[in-house]
């Protein structure tokens, strides 16, 4: 072993190097491997999305306007105007795609040299939550600070939403099926998933994925049996397909009491077992399905 690790490299000719570095490099990795499994998650797998990667888009139709776009989704109009460069003014048109982000808020470039703490101070908003939401970069450049009141000095918002806190299971598990428009294989027909179904064993615990009241349990077409979570500010979460309830009807949750269990009942989309799980929010013309991959703060 002696000269194995020191200095290794200086007397061999390039291919020589290159093999030698080549089988040090993949026994390191493949004896590492094992332990990456078990070892503490870093700062920045434990840290959410950044905001700025959560955006979702929108392709403007004939008659929308900003403002009515915005309520779609829950939004003030200044958000909207505010993560797209250019709108302010101006009329949108047919086509055109907008980036809309989870919750209101406005993106800056951060002055040079300024810090968590600066930004904090000018906008009465927490730096540990400034710094979470921003993907926690330790030198802030372009930043999303959450709230509906930006001039700097002003007092945040009454709804201080910045995603959801929880996850609806125990443990972050795979995505079997995303939300969006998909191809059903057998018939060719395009659908569209207003949720996303997490795989998980039949019987796993469903947790609420935020404080709230139960607004509904019970048996509701291709949900199968399914839980309602009202958060208040026109936020709804739901959980399809259970195999049981474990609430009622009325009932005040805390983020993480369990509502129910993973089942297979109504119609699944895909046939392993899962959590079919909705984010909506109220909009003039009614309830509109999110990506809850934007809302949740591990992906
Ligand atoms: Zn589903």
């Amino acid at each position: 072993m002696k000269g194995y690790f020191s200095l290794p490299f200086f007397p061999l000719k390039k291919s020589e190097f290159r093999e030698r570095f080549a089988i040090i490099f993949l026994s390191t990795i493949s004896w590492l491997y094992p332990f990456s499994l078990l070892a503490q998650p870093s700062l920045s797998e434990l840290c959410p999305t950044p905001v700025l990667s959560r955006l979702q888009s929108h392709r403007v139709v004939s008659g929308e306007t900003i403002d009515s776009i915005a309520r779609q989704y829950n939004l003030v109009p200044q958000t909207v105007i505010g993560v797209n460069t250019g709108l302010e003014g101006r009329p949108v048109q047919p086509g055109q795609e907008l980036l809309i982000p989870p919750f209101n808020g406005i993106k800056i470039t951060v002055p040079d040299g300024a810090t968590w703490q600066d930004l904090s101070t000018a906008y009465g908003i927490r730096s540990d939550v400034l710094f979470e939401v921003n993907g926690c970069v330790e030198t802030p450049k372009v930043v999303f600070i959450p709230g509906v009141n930006w001039q700097p000095g002003q007092r945040p918002s009454q709804d201080n939403y910045i995603g959801l806190r929880g996850y609806p299971l125990p443990t972050v598990a795979q995505v079997g099926l995303s939300y969006g428009w998909h191809i059903e294989p057998n018939t060719g027909e395009s659908f569209f998933h207003g949720g996303i179904d997490i795989l998980a064993e039949e019987g796993t615990p469903v947790l609420a994925a935020d404080g709230g009241e139960v607004v509904y349990v019970g048996q509701e077409g291709n949900y199968g049996f399914l839980v309602i979570v009202d958060h208040g500010n026109g936020r709804q979460t739901r959980y399809g397909h259970l195999s049981r309830f474990g609430t009622r009807i009325g009932q005040s949750v805390q983020v993480g009491d369990v509502i129910g269990y993973v089942g297979t009942t109504g119609r699944p989309d895909i046939l392993n077992p899962h959590l079919h799980f909705e984010v909506r929010f109220k909009s003039p013309v009614g309830w509109v399905a999110q990506d809850p991959q934007i809302h949740l703060k591990l992906n």
